[in-house]
């Protein structure tokens, strides 16, 4: 993890794919949502600083050596006065799949209550899940946890930390690591060119169209047999190449819509989003896009993914909509912070650009991978920083005296730079700009890492 600049960063080694979900749960105050910015406060979203995109902080991605996950502050979910109340019915119900869909449960407490009747009930349930659990006792800076009680939670030993102070978070950190699986699936093993992620709200029509591009015998394109029922990603071939469409068996379930279905689509995306190039954000045309789907293109955005936007539903609009551009303007408009993306306005009603999509997201995926060749894009940015200088910040300038492309499945731009300090979020942006100028990668966004060299090493 590189740190230091004020602007969005990614280390180069970290893995943008093939990443988890790790819920922090817990009763109230135990100090869950400081933990959480803590962990995913040290990485700059792309996109946190897009007009009208505030973040609702439940979903967060961070890294540690190298691999990239999820975080989820169930805090954030139950927002209710009684909250453990609510946790406690929300793990019961079945239809509540955040914990169901979490690889890594940390179980936080707080040690300067010690463990209280709540904590109690919390862990029951915990146990029934049977899932990867990490005990952590918070506000350790106060005191070192009673570990013969903790023990009786029966999950072992805590991990201690401090939240707020940040003590213990490596460990912890470290633990969850340790403790995510490896995705190591025959599906996921199956060679393949691109992977994409159909993901959307719930009855926005995402089992439709995939019904009608595989699903029977008017199929649009042919599925890799034995790949279809039961599975969990389906392999198709298209123009000779193969493709996944990733957590196709989830969308097929959908008939368990629930009224945590928005919750749960929201993870069910993050999660496919985190096995995929591209990812095909499905929304309902005649309903136009709400905030929650400007949300998962920002978190694909800053997983490094790419995006395809499909309008589905088209056949339900007049013609007047149909035609008058504003309906795309609009939709262009409100997903700005992805350069270029392409829209394919679909209907699986009537069979309209249903292939289009595929064929969009291919294009996208393929864009993404893109090598920029080093004596260019070093003339480029050379040109870009002539044309418009780095300000001056407490008497100093940013110099830029070396830029390469990191060896990374999505766009990164590595800069060396005099003083990784002096580097502005607005000045990247900039770059990035004069970058697309060049090379376009539609539907994606360039990232960064900033790096110090001295001049003299340059
Ligand atoms: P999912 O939850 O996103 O998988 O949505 P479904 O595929 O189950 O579709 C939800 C509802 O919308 C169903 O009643 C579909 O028949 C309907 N639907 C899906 N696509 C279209 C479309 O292009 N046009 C119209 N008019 N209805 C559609």
């Amino acid at each position: 993890m590189q740190r230091g600049a004020g602007a969005w960063m990614w280390s180069d080694e970290a893995e943008h794919h093939g990443s988890a979900i790790v819920a922090l749960v817990g009763r109230p105050n135990v100090g869950k949502s400081t933990l959480f910015n803590r962990l995913v406060g040290r990485r700059h979203s792309i996109v946190d600083d897009q007009p009208g995109l505030t973040r609702d902080r439940i979903y967060g991605l961070t890294d540690w050596q190298g691999t990239l996950f999820t975080i989820v502050d169930t805090a954030g979910l139950v927002t209710d006065e009684h909250e453990t109340d609510v946790l406690l019915r929300a793990m019961q119900s079945q239809s509540h799949r955040v914990l169901d869909d979490a690889d890594v449960i940390c179980f936080m407490i707080d040690v300067r209550d010690g463990i209280t009747r709540e904590d109690e009930e919390i862990a029951e349930r915990l146990r029934k899940l049977a899932k990867p659990l990490i005990l952590v006792a918070n506000k350790g800076e106060a005191r070192f946890p009673d570990v013969t009680e903790c023990y009786r939670l029966g999950f072992g030993e805590p991990i201690v930390i401090s939240a707020l102070h940040g003590q213990g978070t490596g460990d912890l950190l470290d633990a969850v690591i340790e403790h995510l699986p490896e995705r190591s699936s025959a599906e996921e093993s199956t060679a393949v060119e691109y992977a994409f992620a159909i993901i959307g709200r719930p009855n926005v029509g995402k089992s439709s169209i995939l019904n009608a591009l595989v699903g029977d015998e008017r199929a649009l394109v042919s599925p890799i047999a034995g790949t279809t029922r039961d599975a969990i990603d389906t392999i198709i071939e298209m123009g000779g190449e193969r493709i996944r469409l990733v957590d196709t068996a989830g969308i097929r379930k959908h008939g368990a819509v629930s009224s945590n279905a928005e919750q749960y689509s929201v993870l069910r995306a993050l999660r496919a989003l985190q096995h995929c190039d591209v990812a095909i954000l499905v929304i309902d045309a005649n309903e136009g896009v709400v905030s929650q789907d400007r949300h998962v293109a920002g978190y694909a955005v800053d997983a490094g993914k790419g995006v395809v936007l499909v309008p589905n539903k088209w056949d339900l609009l007049d013609r007047e909509t149909r035609e008058d551009p504003a309906f795309l303007n609009q939709l262009r408009h409100d997903f700005s912070f992805i350069p270029g993306t392409p829209i394919v306005t679909a209907s699986a009603l009537e069979g309209r650009n249903l292939l289009k999509i595929l064929e969009s997201a291919r294009n996208v995926a393929e864009s993404r991978r893109t090598h920029m060749p080093t004596h260019m894009l070093n003339d480029l940015i050379r040109d870009a920083v002539a044309s418009h200088p780095p300000t001056i910040s407490r008497g100093r300038r940013l110099k830029i005296l070396y830029a390469t492309q990191a060896e990374a499945n999505a766009p990164t731009v590595v800069l060396f730079v005099n003083d990784p300090e002096l580097v502005h979020f607005s000045y990247l942006r900039y770059l990035e700009n004069r970058i697309r100028s060049v090379f376009a990668f539609p539907g994606v966004r360039i990232h960064f890492t900033v790096r110090k060299r001295h001049a003299d090493e340059a």
